[in-house]
């Protein structure tokens, strides 16, 4: 017979590439009643989560919004109301997510102008700057801010510029950006972001924030063609986010989860957009120093480190992914492995929203000096968790 009892959950710490732990606080919030979508009281924590999110992307843009969906919907939505069949979109690929992106360009009957650069470096400006000459009348420039794949941040300033001076929308995936580093929307003039709140936002999975400017929002409203996705439409999402009086029903918003959003987005506030960034990277410069004591190397240089994403490079002939099972099952911490080129041969290690704290980075250090001593590799004892501390003592 099957075991009909209730499911135990362990309790983990959550280190990978995402999701992220998440702060009781937002538990505590999720767990309220529900109330209608309707309800005059939902519609004012929606007008709340609008600013919120304001806050968080560093914009004014009235079309900011969270998305019912992951950050792979954000994604979507982005491709489908902003292309048409036959327009050109240059697409940058560095990574997994930039792959996404072409995928979701060639889906909506454009063409996609691929700019491609290595595992582990950073999209080139130069050779997009060729890209957008070399194709006058592009209608979007699409790239990723933060690559979770690689652990690599580019420079969305200077690529949102480039877009700009050549008259090209900018779609910018800062799904792992937004609350570890800086994400400044309207600085950089991009038209198009969108983000997800289980990284370093530390919100379950299953929402994606999305902010339109001007322009984007006038290149939807001058489509030639009907949006293919229905539910991703924004022309119709924007009349059920308008706002008291404005509201009309497009589908029931994940109400509970909605109210977990709310309650991130206050925590971020009340820390502060740059004390948080600062956070992650005190955070990051302990753990580096940590597995550098170790005798361990991380795989990417680190002026384009993400400091929420840590890549540590396997040593020579170790499983890693028996490294990461022992590191789960003996002390519940979970962290990632590598993808593409690079898997079997790195751990991608996350250090997001409130996983981004001392007890983390000391807890993970620990446990995996203890995975490594246990399969054999040779480690100075507690190496890793002096030369942490450290850096967090501020010695
Ligand atoms: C996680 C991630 C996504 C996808 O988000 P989901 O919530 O998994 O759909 C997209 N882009 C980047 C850079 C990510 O890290």
């Amino acid at each position: 017979m099957r075991n009909e009892a209730r499911f135990d959950l362990p309790r983990r710490m959550l280190l990978g590439p995402g999701p992220s732990d998440v702060h009781p606080r937002v538990l505590g919030a999720m767990s309220q009643p529900t109330i209608g979508h309707l309800d005059p009281a939902f519609v004012s924590l929606m007008e709340e989560i609008k600013d919120l999110l304001r806050y968080a992307f560093r914009t004014t843009n009235a079309f900011t919004i969270p998305i019912s969906g992951p950050g792979s919907a954000g994604m979507e939505a982005c491709f489908v109301n902003l292309l048409e069949h036959g327009d050109t979109a240059i697409v940058c690929v560095n990574g997994v997510f930039g792959t996404r992106m072409r995928e979701n360009v060639e889906r909506c009957g454009a063409c996609a102008v691929v700019v491609e650069d290595a595992w582990g470096s950073p999209i080139d400006p130069d050779k997009v700057a060729a890209a957008l000459k070399a194709n006058p009348g592009t209608k979007v420039l699409a790239f990723v801010h933060a690559e979770t794949s690689t652990g690599v941040r580019s420079d969305a300033a200077a690529l949102c510029a480039l877009a700009k001076q050549h008259g090209a929308l900018t779609i910018v995936d800062t799904v792992t950006g937004l609350g570890g580093i800086s994400v400044d929307v309207d600085a950089w003039g991009a038209d198009a972001v969108y983000s997800g709140s289980q990284k370093c936002l530390s919100v379950p999975p299953g929402l994606s924030p999305l902010t339109f400017g001007p322009r984007a929002v006038a290149a939807v409203k001058a489509r030639k063609t009907k949006v293919q996705s229905w539910f991703l439409d924004l022309s119709l999402l924007m009349g059920y986010w308008a706002g008291e009086g404005g509201r009309s029903y497009h589908h029931t918003a994940p109400i509970n989860a909605l109210y977990g959003l709310h309650e991130g987005l206050l925590m971020l506030r009340e820390e502060g957009l740059e004390h948080a960034w600062a956070r992650h990277a005190r955070m990051s410069a302990a753990f580096v120093a940590g597995v550098e004591a170790m005798g361990l190397a991380m795989q990417v240089d680190a002026d384009v480190r993400l400091p929420q994403l840590n890549v540590v490079k396997a040593p020579s002939g170790v499983d890693e992914a028996a490294i990461r099972r022992d590191m789960l099952g003996l002390a519940d911490v979970e962290i990632g492995g590598a993808l593409g080129a690079w898997a079997g041969k790195a751990w991608r290690i996350g250090l997001m929203g409130q996983s981004a704290t001392p007890r983390h980075v000391l807890g993970c250090l620990g446990a995996l000096e203890g995975a490594l001593a246990a399969a054999g590799v040779k480690i100075p004892a507690g190496a890793g968790v002096v030369a942490a501390r450290r850096v967090l003592d501020g010695a």
